[in-house]
């Protein structure tokens, strides 16, 4: 009856006043497409393209790729599929791209800087990718992970246009790319905030180390600060910012997140329906006060309930 309850067509995200928020699904593989269609999601925001490759000891080749993309690609005929390149690194290594051990891995030789150091493995993917594109019908955007600066921005940016990517952008997970926001999306096509990595990097707090987890908490006022100068810049260049972190799961936080100058959201397709549900109760007046009262907080237990009281007051 699960299914038969579905079957009413699910309306798109959308605040109160008609503005369309975008939500898209979480995937690491064409396995859940089907589920998160069935669930709502209008594209993905997020294709963690590393989990296919997990087992892999040496690097995949461009056709293998290829199959695999064009199997996501299709199942998402005429909408949206954001590929994140290779994010090799502290919590997914790959065995092809970053086997140095570190002493600190997080902040260390991953993300686009192995596929950097490695830049034969990243020209592969692209053009794997620019091949699945032309074969599919999907809207085919591709970012780079853990960017760091504004030239390395350029430099991805330039890549995927070269080897005929159209629509290329980066992941805003490292404090200095949300500081100089507007200067990265000056080269970029669009952003998306990974909050995951966002709160691990602001707060100095290990996300995969139990004993500092508290920090690990995206409501933090400083977080939230970070994304709105994302937010902001992205609005004042016309680039869409989306947010395809665990925070945008968050019913309430992801009405704050909208209200900070989020244009879309991406999750794991089991929170859509709440956070549909959510987004319809506010317009984007609304969101944009609750963002205020968020920023205004001393810390993110603070701004969780001070924003539940502002809302309850809304509503
Ligand atoms: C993030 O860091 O928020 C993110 C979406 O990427 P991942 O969780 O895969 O590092
Ligand atoms: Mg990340």
């Amino acid at each position: 009856e699960r299914l038969a309850r579905r079957d009413a067509p699910l309306t798109p995200g959308m605040l109160a006043d008609g503005t369309a928020i975008p939500l898209l699904a979480n995937l690491a593989n064409a396995d859940g497409a089907a589920n998160a269609v069935a669930l709502g999601a209008e594209g993905v925001g997020l294709f963690r393209t590393e989990f296919l490759f997990l087992d892999s000891a040496t690097a995949p080749s461009v056709e293998v790729q290829q199959q695999k993309y064009e199997l996501m690609l299709r199942e998402f005929a005429g909408k949206k599929v954001v590929v994140r390149a290779l994010d090799a690194g502290a919590d997914k290594p790959l065995a092809f791209l970053n086997d140095a051990v570190e002493e600190n891995p997080a902040l260390g030789l991953r993300g686009l800087r192995s596929l950097r150091a490695s830049e034969g493995i990243l020209r592969d993917q692209l053009t794997a990718l620019a091949q699945a594109d032309a074969a599919t019908d999907a809207d085919l955007w591709v970012m780079a992970p853990m960017v760091a600066t504004v030239e390395e921005t350029a430099y991805f940016v330039a890549l995927a246009h070269e080897l005929g990517l159209t629509t290329a952008g980066v992941m805003i997970e490292i404090p200095s790319a949300a500081l100089l926001a507007d200067r990265v999306l000056a080269q970029a096509d669009f952003a998306s905030i990974g909050t995951n990595d966002l709160t691990q990097y602001t707060l100095a707090a290990d996300r995969m180390l139990g004993s500092v987890a508290a920090y690990q908490d995206p409501w933090h006022p400083a977080v939230l600060s970070l994304i709105r100068q994302v937010g902001s810049a992205g609005a004042a260049l016309g680039k869409p910012v989306g947010v395809c972190g665990e925070a945008a799961a968050d019913p309430m936080l992801a009405v704050v997140l909208v209200g900070l100058g989020v244009t879309s959201l991406s999750m794991s397709a089991s929170a859509l329906a709440d956070v549909r549900a959510s987004l319809a109760g506010y317009t984007l007046d609304a969101a944009r006060s609750l963002a205020e009262v968020a920023l205004d907080a001393v810390g993110a237990p603070e701004a969780r309930a001070a924003v539940a009281e502002a809302a309850a007051r809304l509503s």
